[in-house]
């Protein structure tokens, strides 16, 4: 099963010659997959969830993309879906769903970094692959898919802007590769980390927003005003992304412990492109193990269950 919801894959340039010019998602996925040779006879069905940018990822795609999925993963003729996704927020909709799903069978998030209308196009190999990946025996969990590269959901990052190779994995390294259709696994598929699947598609059912949860920075000058801003705005939780081992300048740390003893909700990454923090005493902010984006929406999970 394929489920689109537009991006860069399904762009339209005005001219061939133009990789970065263009406009994301104007194409249909059924018009998508007509163009793909590869395609035509195999038992491969379709469905338009949304159609953006996903630079203007929201609440209502995520929660009608991971309604969608739930439907049809419980579908027993359904071995596995790809969803067609923007590059640029990828990685949270991959985790997002990985931490609401946990599937059992493969959900694999491809896309492209040039338009469908550019000369030599990425979108097509790469569904292709990720197709490959979605009927490939013992697949599970929520992947990627992305110049012949397979990423877990939990390590995912957009590390490029242009490249067409434009995903990294960190110290994890990826899941495997895609080569002329066979998959080269080289670690395990990804398993449900947290037992939250049941509880958590019944509760974004109900939401109509997402908890309010930001993302804030340290860096050279940081201070503690952004951080009482948001407080006074009404945010439920902050997510603060710290220097190296997640040190944090000693003016937005005052401000942050203040919130929290006010009761919002803390998480602290690191902004580091690799690893996570390593801590030798448990200190007064909960640490997340995962990137800043990943950890908000944990926060945002927790916060509405
Ligand atoms: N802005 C586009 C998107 O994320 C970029 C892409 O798809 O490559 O939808």
């Amino acid at each position: 099963m394929v489920l689109a919801t537009g991006g860069t894959i399904a762009g339209t340039a005005a001219s061939a010659g133009d990789n970065v010019g263009y406009s994301a998602a104007q194409i249909g996925i059924e018009q998508l997959l007509a163009r793909i040779p590869a395609l035509q006879g195999l038992p491969v069905l379709a469905e338009q969830v949304a159609q953006i940018d996903s630079k203007d990822m929201d609440w209502d795609v995520w929660r009608a993309l991971a309604q969608r999925c739930a439907h049809w993963l419980a579908q027993d003729s359904v071995q596995g879906i790809v969803i067609t996704h923007g590059t640029d927020t990828l990685e949270e909709t991959a985790y997002f769903l990985q931490q609401v799903l946990a599937p059992a069978k493969p959900v694999v998030l491809t896309c492209a970094m040039r338009p469908a209308t550019a000369l030599l196009a990425d979108g097509p190999q790469n569904i292709v692959d990720a197709l490959a990946v979605a009927a490939w025996p013992g697949a599970q969990g929520v992947v990627a898919v992305c110049a012949g590269v397979v990423h877990a959901a939990d390590d995912v990052a957009k590390v490029h802007p242009y490249r067409l190779d434009a995903f990294g994995s960190g110290d994890a390294g990826p899941l495997g590769h895609v080569e002329e259709g066979r998959l080269r696994l080289l670690r395990n598929w990804p398993v449900a980390p947290v037992n939250t699947a049941p509880s958590a598609i019944e509760n974004i059912a109900k939401a109509q927003q997402l908890p309010r949860v930001e993302i804030v920075l340290n860096h050279a000058g940081a201070s503690g005003a952004m951080v009482r801003d948001l407080v006074a705005g009404g945010v439920r939780g902050i997510v603060v992304a710290g220097t190296g081992n997640g040190t944090l300048h000693q003016g937005l740390e005052a401000a942050l412990l203040a919130a929290q003893a006010g009761g919002v909700a803390l998480l602290l990454a690191s902004r580091c492109a690799n690893g996570s923090i390593v801590r030798h005493a448990a200190g007064p902010i909960r640490m997340h193990a995962r990137s800043a984006v990943k950890a908000r929406i944990d926060l945002q999970l927790e916060l509405l269950a």
